[in-house]
């Protein structure tokens, strides 16, 4: 990857020889392997010894977790924080691996739209709850750096599943908790 990556300074224009790069390409790949090592973490281990049986039949709600990923198609991070929800039906997941699934599929190339699914996708298999809920707010340097946007805007996504989708309560409950600070 550093071979490439000395490359690519060339072919910016700059001279990949001179002090303040020469150890630019193996920082970059140290970076680069950081900010994709989602693809190297198991879910499943994540998850597993985290699943338990309760009997708790009220939302759960993790909000406010930053999470800091790359745009696929720019290779440009975009970062901000999601907040995620489920309704239990018999199993909870245990509160510190939400967190942990977010940073497993946020540090991957991404797009925000999939990447709110993969997480809401992940909780309703691993627990089969009655609803999940995944709401992300992130700002795209792609935007905001190349000013093809509004530079302070950011985009939404959402993905909503089971109750939360079926239930116009559920969902405005939900809505109301991420809001209050
Ligand atoms: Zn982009």
């Amino acid at each position: 990857m550093q071979q490439l990556i000395r490359q690519l300074l060339a072919e910016l224009g700059e001279d990949p020889g001179r002090e303040g790069l020469l150890n630019t390409p193996k920082r970059v790949e140290k970076a680069l392997k950081f900010l994709t090592s989602g693809y190297s973490m198991d879910v499943d281990e994540v998850l597993n010894n985290a699943l338990f049986t309760v009997d708790y039949s009220e939302m759960v709600i993790v909000k406010d977790i930053d999470f800091y990923s790359l745009c696929e198609h720019h290779l440009l991070p975009f970062f901000g924080t999601c907040h995620v929800a489920y309704l239990p039906r018999t199993k909870v997941i245990g509160l510190s691996k939400i967190p942990r699934i977010v940073d497993a599929f946020s540090r991957r190339l991404q797009v925000q739209e999939r990447l709110t699914n993969e997480i809401a996708s992940t909780i309703q298999s691993a627990i089969d709850p009655l609803g999940v809920a995944v709401v992300m707010e992130g700002t795209h340097l792609c935007m905001a750096m190349r000013g093809v946007e509004k530079q302070q805007s950011s985009a939404v996504t959402s993905a909503m599943l089971g109750t939360f989708r079926e239930d116009a309560r559920t969902r405005t409950e939900f809505l109301t908790l991420i809001r209050q600070t």
